[in-house]
């Protein structure tokens, strides 16, 4: 029989097959606050409720108390003496259930309401949008600047507009939009206001230098989301959804008696659910307090200001737009004698030790561009490595300038002219199935079924990129359901 211990060096087996999760050197996904101290805490608390079941507080109090601490830790945070809310499993949950409680607390039919965004608001609304039948009407950012257009998010409201959406900041690039002018319009047309600041805003909420108020503080906003998980520094697992107004929140409550079990009360998506992601969130909180969060905003400041700086001087690449906080991202310099293709640089990035996060380029609806980009996440442990990276950027730019931009495989360069030429359809592609479908990856070389531990390294993800911005949008996602079904799936 196998034993624990040969169970457990498997699974170390495995996770050396991951990117690092610890040490600077990836500058996405992972939010390391550097502090062994913080990860030995938020495993000792996980462990310690790992028999809980989150569904019920009013049998496991722990539950009850914990969430209770997060809110207020989190009104505090937020700028808010009396906001209500509930703690999720993270920002895409938040969301998700921002848009229900509109929906709910607006009494609009699915199928009836529609949610005005910014276009670089997080794909998790069009995940909500999906799952609630409501609308998502991305409106176009200045391409410069990326911040929402006020203006333009007022000519896409209208009567059936339940919700509008800030950034604090946004994903994409890593900025605030004007949430006072939203937070004004928003009461101006009598809908709500939600702040997603599932990504920075535990980082801005103690950002060093001043910044216009994007909280719980501005008139009109309705509610906010934050990730503990991201500059909360916790385990995946934990967020938080906070509403202004009692009622908005408990319009997205689930409760029944109307089946013969127990009663059913479900402030989340979940039923049953882990206390784990909000334990641990709870112990890191008490454990930084607000000393320790500003301490290590304060240091993710400092190196970002740097790295901004690195780039600046580098020729052929720009800082995109005008960053707020933790995040940034970076694209070719088109004044530049020689621009620099940024997911070139990301591979020669790469290959001097940090992995960046290319992101594709987008047509908004009016047409205009946002540059396709490399995204960086700066977190307290990259001031460890900061000159490190700062020579890695540098150099790899150097290495970087020159070269053309990376080309889809020639599968699907065939099927992106077919889609233009009108041989294919947009509707045939969708109607494809499943094994049809992995023949088109396989036909351009991308095996899901290639071994697990070899097949992120053969991945060319600039040319997975490339292909991303020729497809039509519905055809690519549809290619990447596919891949990461039979990729996460035993071979047949
Ligand atoms: C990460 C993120 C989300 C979604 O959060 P998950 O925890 O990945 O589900 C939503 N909004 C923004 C701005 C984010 O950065």
């Amino acid at each position: 029989m196998i034993t624990p211990d040969e169970i457990v060096a498997e699974l170390r087996r495995l996770r050396a097959t991951d990117a690092p999760t610890h040490g600077g050197r990836i500058l996405s996904y992972v939010y390391d606050s550097g502090l062994a101290a913080v990860d030995r805490l938020a495993a000792d608390a996980a462990a310690l409720v790992q028999p809980v079941n989150g569904l019920d507080p009013t049998t496991f109090g722990s539950v009850a108390a914990i969430e209770r601490d997060l809110i207020s830790f989190s009104r505090t945070a937020f700028g808010s003496s009396d906001a209500v809310g509930s703690i999720t499993s993270g920002g895409t949950e938040s969301c998700v259930l921002a848009v229900l409680s509109a929906r709910e607390y607006t009494r609009t039919p699915a199928g009836a309401g529609n949610v005005v965004v910014p276009s670089t608001a997080h794909a998790a609304f069009d995940k909500a949008g999906k799952l609630l039948g409501v609308t998502v009407r991305r409106v176009p950012v200045d391409p410069t600047t990326t911040r929402a257009d006020v203006d333009a998010i007022a000519g896409a409201i209208d009567e059936d507009t339940i919700l509008l959406v800030g950034s604090a900041p946004n994903y994409p690039t890593g900025t605030l939009d004007p949430i006072v002018e939203l937070g004004d319009l928003a009461l101006r047309r009598g809908v709500g206001l939600h702040v997603d600041a599932c990504l920075g805003g535990l980082a801005l909420a103690w950002w060093p230098t001043p910044l216009p108020d994007w909280d719980l503080t501005v008139p009109g906003v309705t509610s906010l989301s934050a990730d503990f998980h991201k500059y909360g520094y916790a385990p995946k697992g934990a967020s938080v959804l906070l509403h202004t107004d009692r009622d908005r929140h408990r319009a997205a409550f689930f409760a029944t008696t109307d089946w013969p079990g127990y009663p059913v009360v479900n402030p989340t998506l979940l039923g049953s659910k882990s206390a784990a992601g909000a334990t641990a969130a709870w112990a890191i909180t008490r454990y930084l307090g607000e000393a320790g969060f500003t301490r290590l905003v304060a240091d993710i400041a400092a190196t970002a200001g740097r790295l901004v700086d690195v780039v600046g001087g580098i020729d052929g690449l720009r800082v995109v737009g005008d960053p707020t906080g933790p995040v940034f991202a970076v694209a070719a310099d088109p004044d530049a004698a020689t621009p620099i293709d940024p997911h070139r640089w990301a591979d020669e990035v790469a290959a001097r030790g940090f992995t960046l996060q290319p992101q594709p380029a987008y047509v908004q609806a009016d047409e205009s561009t946002l540059a396709a980009s490399t995204h960086l996440t700066i977190t307290p442990v990259t001031s460890a490595v900061v000159d490190e990276l700062s020579h890695a950027l540098r150099d790899g730019a150097d290495t970087a300038r020159g070269l053309e931009r990376s080309v889809a495989p020639a599968a699907l360069r065939e099927l992106a002219a077919a889609f233009d030429s009108g041989a294919v359809s947009v509707d045939d592609a969708l109607t494809l199935d499943s094994a049809s479908t992995e023949a088109v990856l396989v036909g351009a070389g991308i095996d899901p079924h290639t071994d697990p531990s070899d097949a992120a390294g053969s991945l060319d993800l600039s040319a997975v990129i490339a292909a991303i911005e020729s497809l039509p949008k519905p055809v690519t996602a549809k290619l990447l359901a596919e891949f990461l079904a039979a990729y996460s799936n035993p071979a047949p």
